[in-house]
């Protein structure tokens, strides 16, 4: 920053020309990058104004389509956002791998989403329970009219929890467990939240403080398996690799983040490709994968009776196909359109789908080549790019680069300059 100070009174009501402006001004942004935001935020402009607050542009990221897919006994191609290269081309790789066998079957545990209502300052937290648990009537009815949308649609609350932790005294924790359809939720489960809590903490003679959604969605899981014959992964000695980089990952947290991070890297771009909430996917599935206490892998690896390689996941997955920004941004729009969806419930089998197929993809790569030979390829088209390569330059800077196995930005300055006869 130019400016010495962030503190920028009225920025909010500027409106989003003049707050890009403003920024370059301040932080003596370049004309072309002020007119990069300008052009990328272009189509969006009028969306991403609703979105978010003091907005300037877009971040707009690769959305590729990934092939050979089949989720439950249907072909089907699926978009995912992300800027890390790689990633598509291994779900495509690892699910050409798998079609022979039928592709990837799911289940699903249904959209039950939680809601934390913290009562505190209660005196007899047993008795607080027994009240509530027996007032629970008039919670559904109260809880019914919050959304009755919802209830129409064949949703809301499913269940009253109630719960007395050992490191909370004079607490007692409320679970409202809502059936929330087509929704991710979040919206839905707070206001029942909010709507009930003031009862709730009379029942039982407390103070209403938090209330919140849990990301910890263990009711709303997905669950995914696939067997990859033999013959089309490379052999007994690639499947027992596998198996084995998959006790790695059971075993020790240090490869597990690794192992559920390449996992993450197939559902956050499905999740995001379809304007979902990413953290909140993200903090669930690191949540569930600690929920023994040690934190593992949401995959497990294993031979068959009949000598194939099986995978299976399981992870909560809160996606919904309306509200937040699923409905508003045209490329999410798009994203739902191309994989033909019509309920949230697809949405999550598909991307739990995904998070296997990624994982078998990256789990093969690294017991046997290695995760930088295909990764190279891909990432030496990048640093091409860096490097001021442009049109079919970078397919020939990239392709020179692995060659010599020097894939570096210096490298890549030194080839081009050679390419343009300017060495
Ligand atoms: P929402 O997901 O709660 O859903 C909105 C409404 O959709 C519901 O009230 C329901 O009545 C309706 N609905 C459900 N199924 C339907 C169907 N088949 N057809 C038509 N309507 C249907 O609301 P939202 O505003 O989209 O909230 C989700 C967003 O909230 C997320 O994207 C997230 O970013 C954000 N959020 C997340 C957290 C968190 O994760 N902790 C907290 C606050 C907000």
């Amino acid at each position: 920053m130019t400016d010495d100070s962030s503190r920028l009174s009225g920025f909010h009501r500027l409106d989003r020309a003049a707050r890009l402006a403003r920024v370059k001004e301040i932080c003596g942004l370049e004309d072309e990058l002020a007119g990069s935001l300008e052009a990328a935020g272009a189509p969006l402009r009028a969306v991403a104004d609703h979105l978010v607050e003091n907005v300037i542009g877009t971040m707009n990221v690769p959305l590729g389509i990934a092939t050979n897919l089949i989720v439950d006994g249907e072909d089907l191609l699926v978009p995912m956002a992300t800027e890390e290269s790689s990633v598509i081309a291994a779900v495509c790789n690892g699910a050409r791998q798998c079609r022979a066998s039928g592709g990837v079957t799911t289940e699903t545990t249904g959209p039950l989403m939680i809601g934390q209502i913290q009562i505190t300052g209660v005196a007899d937290p047993v008795g607080a329970r027994a009240a509530i648990l027996e007032a629970r009537a008039e919670i559904e009815a109260a809880a019914a009219a919050v959304d009755p949308l919802l209830v129409e649609l064949g949703g809301g609350l499913r269940d009253l929890e109630v719960r007395i932790l050992d490191d909370l005294p004079e607490t007692v924790i409320v679970h409202l467990v809502v059936d929330t359809r087509d929704a991710m939720g979040a919206n839905a489960v707070n206001s029942m939240a909010e709507a009930v809590a003031p009862r709730l903490a009379e029942l039982a003679g407390g103070r209403v403080a938090l209330r919140i959604l849990s990301n910890l969605a263990d009711r709303r899981l997905v669950r995914a398996r696939a067997r990859w014959p033999i013959d089309e992964i490379g052999g007994a000695e690639v499947r027992d690799a596998i198996v084995e980089a998959g006790r790695f990952a059971l075993a020790d947290p240090y490869r597990a983040t690794t192992h559920n991070k390449g996992i993450m890297n197939g559902v956050s771009a499905v999740v995001l490709a379809t304007g979902n909430d990413t953290r909140a996917v993200e903090a669930g599935a690191h949540a569930f994968a600690a929920r023994g206490g040690g934190y593992t892998a949401l995959t497990r690896w294993r031979a068959s009776a009949e000598g194939d390689l099986e995978g299976a996941l399981e992870m909560p997955l809160a996606v919904g196909i309306v509200g937040g920004a699923t409905k508003l941004h045209p490329t999410a729009r798009a994203a739902l359109r191309i994989m033909g969806i019509d309920s949230a419930d697809r949405l999550t089998r598909i991307a739990g789908a995904v998070g296997l197929v990624q994982n078998f993809a990256a789990l093969k790569a690294l017991a046997t080549v290695g995760i930088q030979r295909g990764h190279m390829t891909l990432h030496a088209k990048n640093v091409a790019l860096m490097a001021g390569a442009r049109g079919d330059e970078v397919e020939r800077v990239a392709a020179l680069l692995v060659e010599r196995g020097e894939v570096r930005v210096d490298v890549a300055e030194a080839v081009l300059r050679d390419m343009r006869g300017e060495g």
